[in-house]
């Protein structure tokens, strides 16, 4: 069993992707995960990524391809796998399918999680971090118990460029024009199943499950 997440920033698919890999033990794979090992274990390709990733520059697709590729090949997909985030562009599909075909597996699941714009931005725009000890905060959803100030640290909490809302809806509109080619070709190859990621967390585990029958999977695999 194969299940690719993918979605919008302020969808949720970070944390419904470590759901599935939680509750019905399936590899979980983000490419995001394989690069900073890479780079922590200093491979080869860890070497080359390098000085991208600490310039915070964009990694070239032949390196990113490689090191899924290698990861693939070393994958037990016999216990099903998520693969969260990716793919968003054409080449990374063609990329995924060709690396996945030479080990004779397929996608059989590719889960889009929509949220409207509006609501995605607002999830987005209220997060805040602790510079210091990283502690995640929500101003709506996960709020701290002085405003503005950390729990653990009480270091004032800032706010990342990157979800500030006119930068949070450019991430969103970028992934929406990106992916259409991509979620048209999953709607082809009838694999495409859509989810509404405005529901409760439980609510969209619960689709997810359902949409792609993990739960007879699982049980009939373990
Ligand atoms: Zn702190």
């Amino acid at each position: 069993m194969v299940i690719v997440v993918i979605g919008a920033a302020g969808t949720g698919r970070h944390t419904q992707g470590y759901m599935l890999m939680r509750k019905w033990g399936l590899t979980h794979i983000a490419l995001r995960d394989l690069i900073y090992a890479a780079v922590e274990e200093d491979s080869d390709l860890g070497r080359e990524m390098a000085p991208d990733l600490e310039r915070g520059a964009k990694i070239p697709d032949k390196l990113v391809f490689e090191l899924l590729n290698r990861h693939l090949s070393k994958v037990n997909f016999d216990k099903g796998v998520v693969i969260n985030g990716f793919p968003v562009t054409m080449s990374q599909l063609t990329a995924l399918q060709s690396s996945l075909g030479n080990l004779g597996i397929k996608i059989d699941h590719a889960v889009l999680l929509e949220v409207p714009l509006d609501e995605s931005i607002r999830r987005l725009s209220g997060r805040r971090n602790c510079p210091s000890c990283h502690v995640g905060y929500h101003t709506a959803y996960k709020p701290p118990s002085v405003d503005g100030y950390c729990d653990d640290c009480h270091k004032m909490l800032i706010q990342d460029e990157e979800d500030r809302p006119e930068i949070a809806q450019k991430r969103i509109e970028w992934f929406q024009e990106t992916s259409a080619p991509v979620v048209e070709s999953f709607e082809k190859s009838k694999i495409l199943r859509r989810v509404n990621g405005a529901l409760s967390v439980e609510a969209v585990f619960r689709t997810i499950s359902e949409k792609t029958g993990i739960e007879k999977w699982f049980a009939a695999n373990n």
